[in-house]
């Protein structure tokens, strides 16, 4: 394990496709909630300061805009998420989202 590997952190990183297709304040975004995620451990779904305000796909009202978290740097085929912890809908989304604008239609 890494000097900063972190129990509960799934060691993952994002393809050259999904790096090329952020903004440059979304790559940094991204890139400070994975060091967040490593020296603290992933987010819980809660919402409050642990939290990520996560929610299933069943209470979310943006999925027509393509605000889910399979279209997410973060997701993880399977139902899991590199920041936040448990089992995660495709469908679902947080307050973390990290989406390229052309998989938004917003
Ligand atoms: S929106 Fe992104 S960061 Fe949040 S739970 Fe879904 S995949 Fe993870």
């Amino acid at each position: 394990m890494g000097k900063h590997a972190h129990p509960g952190v799934t060691l993952c990183r994002w393809t050259k496709d999904m790096v090329e297709n952020l903004s440059p304040r979304q790559l940094e975004q991204a890139n400070a909630y994975w060091e967040i995620t490593e020296d603290q451990g992933k987010w819980v779904q809660g919402a409050r300061s642990e939290g990520a305000h996560y929610f299933g796909g069943a209470e979310n009202p943006f999925i027509e805009g393509g605000m889910i978290c399979e279209n997410c740097i973060f997701w993880l085929p399977g139902g899991h998420c590199q920041i936040v912890r448990g089992s995660i809908d495709a469908e679902g989304l947080c307050k973390l989202w990290v989406i390229p604008d052309q998989l938004l239609e917003v």
